[in-house]
């Protein structure tokens, strides 16, 4: 297993060798865009363990946990070494979040936002590839720069070859010898390592032969499995993890972009990403794309892990449930609360799941 720094180290270290550091909310972005200015990109998805009594003040009480979580952390101080914060507008909550911040928090970091298309369409992609041309504007005027000559592609390949590591621990994942939870720990190191190190972990990692393993196989969907205890507890339950739609996990397997434009080639890899409910993806897309995972995967029941509040996810749930319980897959839906702990409820819910499909 490989020994992954924490979060605070990582930052540390790139802060040692003169880099920045961007706080990220979910889900995409330009990776290669921040890397090409020098900064690192540190993903915020909650986190678990911040006091939600902060952010309360400043949000609807139906704002979901990941948002709640982030702003909290954010007025605790948890983003205090981070040189911006970059606010995608993913859905209504983040959307939201990003008009706080300016308008009200007003952080010491600077603040920016990045708006998604909310379709496939040819004039989708063309102003998705204009929001990257603005975003890097911003950069280059806040920074008082461009990067260095060769720096972008330099960025871009990297990124790409790192998306690509991504994949072969998918494909291999039987192969590695790892529980569920270590297994999620190295692809969610993807949210804060350099991509160079992600890169060197990859290779690193041996490949056994694969052996029988026990467990309820299922699927996880979901935004983000916090607190990972999670996977513990499933593997208590009798079941593993075979497959996932996490929007932290293969819902951003970005391909290779092929342009020789960098902006055009940066939202051809956010734009070859599967389909998503936040990229307003149809349901019948989303449905194939799952009965495609389970069937290759072996799932033998779909567990829907929702933060609450979260609207994008909920909508797509009973047209979603409908499509896959007619073709035999049993799919259990759970909100949860972004704690430190799971609750009894929740657990006792994907107990009951897990000894259904069993
Ligand atoms: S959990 Fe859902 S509502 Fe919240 S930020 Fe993520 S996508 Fe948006």
């Amino acid at each position: 297993m490989i020994d992954l720094p924490s979060r605070k180290k990582v930052i540390r270290e790139f802060q040692k060798k003169g880099g920045k550091i961007a706080a990220v909310l979910p889900i995409r972005y330009p990776r290669e865009l921040f890397r090409a200015f020098g900064f690192l990109p540190v993903e915020v998805w909650g986190p678990p363990h911040a006091d939600v009594t902060l952010g309360g003040s400043h949000l609807q009480s139906y704002t979901c946990d990941i948002v709640r979580n982030a702003v909290s952390f954010l007025l605790s101080g948890g983003l205090d070494r981070t040189d911006l914060i970059l606010v995608p507008h993913t859905c209504d909550s983040l959307q939201g979040m990003g008009s706080v911040l300016l308008d009200f928090v007003h952080p010491k970091q600077k603040v920016l936002t990045l708006y998604h298309p909310r379709g496939v369409r040819k004039a989708d992609f063309d102003f998705l590839t204009e929001e990257l041309k603005r975003l890097c504007g911003e950069l280059s005027d806040w920074t008082g720069g461009e990067p260095p000559p060769g720096a972008f592609w330099e960025a871009i390949y990297r990124e790409e070859t790192a998306d690509r590591a991504l994949a072969r621990l998918y494909r291999d994942r039987e192969l590695l010898g790892l529980s569920d939870r270590e297994f999620y720990r190295i692809v969610r190191s993807r949210e804060f390592l350099p991509a160079e190190d992600f890169i060197e972990n990859e290779k690193k990692l041996a490949r056994r032969e694969k052996r029988s393993t026990s467990g309820v196989p299922i699927l996880l969907s979901g935004i983000v499995p916090e607190p990972m205890d999670l996977f513990d507890e499933i593997e208590t339950m009798g079941a593993r993890v075979v497959a996932d739609d996490l929007a932290c996990g293969t819902r951003r397997l970005y391909k290779s972009g092929h342009s020789e434009d960098p902006f055009v080639r940066m939202a051809e890899r956010l734009f070859s990403a599967p389909p998503d409910p936040t990229r307003g993806s149809p349901i019948s897309e989303r449905a194939d794309h799952l009965k495609n995972l389970i069937r290759k995967s072996g799932a033998k029941g779909v567990l829907i892990y929702d933060v609450k509040f979260c609207e994008p996810e909920l909508f797509d749930v009973p047209l979603l449930r409908k499509k896959l319980e007619a073709e035999g897959t049993p799919v259990n839906y759970v909100e949860f609360e972004m704690g430190k702990i799971l609750s009894q409820q929740t657990l006792t819910r994907i107990e009951a799941f897990i000894e259904m499909i069993g």
